[in-house]
């Protein structure tokens, strides 16, 4: 048996992540809130987004208590929102007036849609500075329409100047994909991971301890992401002609609430790239 298969033993064993998918409908609950995720809050709106008084959900809950509990969580977004928007005024007068103008980010952030990285709340950055995509693992595949077109706004109409993906130790998607199971629908997203790992198979197989090999997964599957974006036309040609984007691999950590510089060497990488990629008609 490879090593790919043997994070199963790996995934289990990791407390965060929960079980192991059986089913579809159980991979869903790879990416369900965590516990960690009332540590992130929004200076502001923190008074408001824990009402002792709210219902929680629980599998066995009365179909009408079920009512209240989706009307609650439904209204508990709103009362957030009037706190903040309220703060906004408080603190700049001309907060909206402002972000009505337009946007200049300087960052594209590519991250994964697990709702325990909120990308401004970790990096500190405010409304109209981070242009955000995310999916299951921040995957940038070449024929994902969604992650091309906001690759190609951002540079050729926004000018980001940095291009980051940012993935995380304890990725749901990245668990799902060295798991040796049918996933339906999931399939052909998660093959991008699993071409990873062949990609980088003899590396990753001689890691002997599972939560390191699959540690090194996350950070290997954020490179190639990395990769990924340097090979588009947008990237390749703004850079020759301004300089810019600089794209930069990350990995966020739930142990610490800190993020990881893989150092990309986005010149050499480059130009590695564009010994078989070169999209700049040079
Ligand atoms: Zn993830």
């Amino acid at each position: 048996m490879s090593q790919f298969h043997r994070p199963l033993q790996c995934v289990r064993s990791l407390p965060t992540l929960g079980r192991l998918p059986s089913s579809n409908r159980q991979f869903s609950r790879l990416i369900a809130p965590s516990a960690i995720a009332k540590h992130f809050t929004t200076p502001g709106i923190s008074q408001c987004r824990h009402n002792s008084s709210s219902t929680k959900w629980s599998p066995n809950m009365p179909s009408d208590e079920v009512t209240r509990y989706l009307q609650q969580s439904h209204d508990r977004v709103f009362e957030n929102n009037r706190a903040w928007a309220e703060q906004q005024r408080r603190t700049d007068a001309g907060f909206f007036q402002k972000l009505s103008a337009g946007q200049e980010p300087e960052y594209l952030w590519i991250g994964c849609s697990d709702s325990r990285i909120p990308a401004e709340q970790i990096t500190g950055l405010q409304a109209g500075e981070a242009f955000i995509h995310r999916n299951i693992a921040n995957l940038v595949c070449n024929i994902d329409v969604n992650v091309m077109s906001v690759i190609n706004y951002a540079v050729e109409h926004l000018h980001v100047k940095h291009i980051v993906v940012c993935g995380h130790y304890g990725c749901g998607g990245v668990k799902a994909a060295m798991t040796p199971q049918d996933l339906g629908i999931l399939n052909p997203w998660l093959r991008n991971i699993r071409d990873v790992y062949r990609l980088h198979e003899s590396e990753l197989d001689e890691i002997d301890d599972n939560t390191e090999r699959y540690n090194r997964l996350v950070e290997l599957n954020v490179i190639e992401q990395c990769r990924n974006v340097i090979k588009t036309a947008a990237v390749q040609q703004s850079y020759a002609k301004n300089g810019f984007p600089i794209v930069h691999g990350w990995v966020f950590d739930f142990h610490d609430g800190l993020l990881k510089d893989l150092k990309i060497d986005f010149p050499a990488v480059l130009q590695d790239i564009q010994k078989i990629y070169n999209l700049t008609d040079n």
